[in-house]
């Protein structure tokens, strides 16, 4: 067996410059386009953590969603200063499941059912294994994945939510909420900011984006992180200018000054959270940057 040497690789190379490249005229695997592994997964303390893309879609002329208060000139100054463009964002819609060893719970489900148990299958889980579902807040893309078709996507699942949420949707009439969460009051745990939802889970006021949107707070051996969901929604234009008006806040004063409580509480903590629309894999840290925030996407530290 003939070993080659680093040495005897590069003079070989260089022996025969362009011959490899003369040869092959194609590739021999296909060319398949951008793509994201569906799930990731970390310890956090006791509990398992896993994120699960259940979708990503583009958006076209986002300052029809984000800075609506701000010019076009401030929007692009910001955006050029962190590489993104302006005349498109790329969205993204991250369910947390969280196994605590005694429960597994399902924070969000999607903008549909299939989306959902698809990249939860990739994670390792079926839906029959869920055992507590929790909605951080009413929206679409957070309780598409309830039922699929007529029957619940999670069939063994408690459901668990915001009184304050559920009590406001339920007074707005609005036909997401009345087919999909309105048949599931009897199965559901309405529950204050404070209370928990199993042991080392607790919720958490952040109310704005909806009138009863709610964070939840991890805590196992001596670890933290919180569930953010969507009190803030990007990472540059929302989480960096806290008071960037965002169309889908349903009370923009009150998103804001949530916003500013709970980033300067991540930021002077260090703790990490988890973003609902955050980037890809939605996990990351805080930091205080200027009058704002920035945001420092996770590494490893989680895995250590
Ligand atoms: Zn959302």
């Amino acid at each position: 067996m003939t070993r080659l040497t680093r040495r005897a690789a590069l003079a070989g190379a260089a022996a025969l410059p362009f011959a490899a490249a003369a040869v092959r005229t194609h590739a021999a695997a296909p060319m398949m386009g951008a793509s994201n592994p569906p799930y990731n997964r970390f310890r956090l303390g006791e509990f398992d953590v896993t994120t699960i893309l259940a979708g990503t879609r583009t958006v076209g002329d986002p300052q029809n969603i984000f800075g609506m208060n701000v010019s076009p000139e401030a929007f692009k100054e910001v955006s050029d200063a962190a590489h993104i463009p302006t005349d498109q964002a790329q969205f993204f819609f991250t369910p947390t499941i969280v196994n605590t060893g005694a429960e597994l719970v399902l924070f969000d489900t999607g903008l549909s059912a299939e989306g959902t148990t698809a990249a939860l299958a990739a994670a390792g889980y079926t839906p029959d294994m869920i055992d507590v579902v929790v909605i951080t807040h009413m929206h679409g893309d957070h309780i598409g994945g309830v039922t699929n078709g007529d029957a619940p996507t999670f069939p063994n699942a408690r459901y668990v939510t915001g009184s304050a949420e559920f009590d406001a949707w339920s007074a707005m009439g609005n036909d997401t909420f009345d087919a999909k969460m309105k048949p599931l009051a009897e199965q559901t745990t309405f529950i204050p900011g404070g209370a928990d939802v199993t042991g080392g889970i607790t919720a958490m006021e952040a109310f704005g984006h909806t009138p009863g949107h709610m964070a939840y707070l991890l805590d196992s051996g001596g670890s933290q992180l919180l569930i953010g969901a969507d009190f803030t929604n990007h990472y540059v234009w929302s989480l960096a200018y806290p008071d960037w008006e965002v169309k889908f806040d349903m009370d923009k004063e009150m998103a804001a000054r949530t916003r500013r409580k709970i980033l300067g509480m991540l930021a002077t903590d260090g703790l990490p959270m988890i973003g609902y629309h955050m980037p890809w894999p939605a996990v990351g840290y805080v930091e205080t940057r200027g009058d704002g925030f920035h945001y420092v996407p996770h590494s490893y530290q989680l895995m250590l």
